[in-house]
């Protein structure tokens, strides 16, 4: 790596008279703090302003030396002469070079610099930069996006990984029709108000619920989770500690404040509502903030912000939680598909928080439990794969799937009304994850003793409930004797003439 840096250096007083102390000056600091191939530069333009010219490799980036450099100065020089130094400091350009682990299919372009790449060789230019940008950290997360983003471009397009870990026997299902369009047409359930949002009427509600209950008594209350309820409104510092805001921008439900509640201020948008019986949206935008938060997207965030910089007592570990309040919001755009793929959907989360041996017992008595009500109670088509993000098998973190500790496994079930069931595409009805130190981390969680992981699962009801209709119809009568011991026949619903 390479780091060139060309400042501006103003001086307080004219340095003419004292070159030759300053020449020393410089020297003296080169020997001490630079390597092999690395120099800096001084000189003198007019009489109140140094050109300062770092350039080193790795280990001496030239934006670390700079705040060195400075000091030095007001040690030196400034105390001697009486001359300040750097205050206001420019820097009219900094280059910085670096080597690619591979040619870029494509050019890469980042905020602040711009980005030249001649086959492995990297080199990113900012100019006019302020000190204080240097002294953020960005250089580092710049060079990181740009390694990244040539990572990415290999992989785009390639699918997930994934391998198969378990799979159920095939079972004959009772129809091949879309539950979706089957209870629209019976008023179970209605589409909207807005997209991928549903309401349910009384059936298919008794469905949802049932599978909640059956989540809680079989699942969740047997291995002893305990239930907490929090915000469905998550602030933006919490994505940004969990990285969804970088992850996800595009999906979130976005939430903004209004600016006051002082009704005065709000008065001309109500009178143009009251008048033209419409929104208003250029009123409108003049008395609601820029959002500042979401709406759920996943519950564990906030589970995790809940513990932020706490010290959890060995006796309360491994921590068993789950919500079932919050509602996600998701943007799912073209994907929308029935009550499977919705923009808002009602999802239980358990998180569990623990020692690395005390998680993988969670996973395994979770796995245990979860194969009960899939295979005992629901009687489904079903398997288990370990799927894990590339970004994560290629950071190191994952290897070979089912040996490791961390990574994700997702529960897929055949739908029936796709098609064949070696050529139709199954759908993911939940998975559970293990994620090692990422959020205890990001959150700062600690044990008085024990080395914390964390973890989750995510148990979507609505695509419990069109898995288990997929496979086994809508006519109570022929569901399996598990599942009826929880729901045997449906509410009567309201009949529209
Ligand atoms: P997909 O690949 O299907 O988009 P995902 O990887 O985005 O799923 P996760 O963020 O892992 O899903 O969420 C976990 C669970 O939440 C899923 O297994 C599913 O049960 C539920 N879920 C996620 N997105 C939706 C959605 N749009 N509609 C209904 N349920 C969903
Ligand atoms: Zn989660
Ligand atoms: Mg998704």
């Amino acid at each position: 790596m390479r780091f060139n840096l060309k400042a501006d250096f103003p001086l307080s007083g004219s340095a003419v008279s004292i070159r030759q102390d300053i020449d020393k000056f410089v020297s003296d600091f080169a020997k001490k703090v630079l390597n092999e191939n690395e120099k800096i530069s001084w000189n003198l333009k007019g009489e109140k302003v140094g050109e300062l010219d770092i350039d080193t490799g790795g280990t001496n980036r030239a934006h670390n030396l700079l705040p060195r450099f400075k000091k030095a100065w007001s040690l030196e020089i400034s105390k001697k002469h009486h001359i300040a130094g750097g205050r206001g400091i420019k820097i009219r350009e900094y280059k910085i070079e670096f080597e690619l682990e591979k040619e870029p299919l494509k050019d890469i372009s980042i905020p602040f610099a711009d980005v030249i790449i001649q086959g492995k060789n990297a080199k990113i230019i900012l100019k006019d930069v302020s000190e204080e940008f240097l002294r953020k950290n960005y250089i580092d997360r710049m060079i990181a996006l740009v390694k990244e983003k040539v990572k990415n471009q290999y992989y785009e397009g390639k699918g997930e990984f994934w391998k198969l870990i378990w799979e159920s026997d095939e079972k004959k299902p009772v129809w091949t029709k879309d539950p979706t369009e089957e209870m629209s047409k019976l008023g179970w359930l209605k589409q909207g108000p807005t997209k991928g949002k549903w309401f349910y009427q009384p059936q298919a509600t008794a469905i949802l619920k049932a599978m909640e209950e059956i989540a809680i008594k079989e699942v969740l209350e047997p291995l002893g989770f305990q239930e907490i309820i929090e915000s469905h409104i998550v602030p933006f510092d919490i994505w940004l500690k969990t990285g969804h805001l970088e992850g996800m921008p595009a999906e979130f439900y976005y939430v903004a404040e209004p600016k006051t509640r002082d009704v005065g201020q709000w008065e001309r948008f109500i009178d143009l509502t009251k008048i033209t019986k419409e929104v208003d949206f250029d009123e409108l935008q003049k008395n609601v903030n820029i959002p500042n938060a979401g709406i759920c997207y996943a519950q564990c965030p906030v589970i995790y912000w809940s513990f932020k910089g706490k010290t959890i007592a060995e006796k309360s570990l491994p921590v068993l939680v789950y919500d079932r309040t919050a509602i996600s919001g998701r943007y799912e755009s073209g994907g929308r598909h029935g009550i499977e793929r919705v923009d808002e959907f009602h999802r239980i989360e358990p998180v569990y928080i623990g020692t690395r041996e005390q998680l993988l017992e969670v996973r395994d008595k979770l796995l245990e439990r979860y194969k009960h009500v899939f295979n005992n109670i629901f009687d489904l088509e079903w398997r288990m794969a370990w799927v894990t993000p590339w970004y994560m098998q290629q950071a190191g973190k994952i290897g070979d799937a089912i040996t490791q500790d961390t990574g994700t496994i997702d529960f897929e079930a055949y739908m029936p009304y796709r098609g064949d069931r070696k050529k139709s595409e199954w759908l993911e009805f939940q998975n559970l994850s293990i994620l090692g130190d990422k959020y205890v981390k990001a959150f700062n969680v600690k044990a008085q003793k024990s080395t914390l992981w964390s973890g989750c699962s995510g148990i979507g009801l609505e695509r419990w409930t069109t898995t288990f209709l997929a496979q086994k119809g809508l006519d109570p009568t022929k569901w399996p004797e598990g599942f009826k011991n929880y729901l045997k026949e449906l509410p009567k619903g309201i009949e529209f003439l």
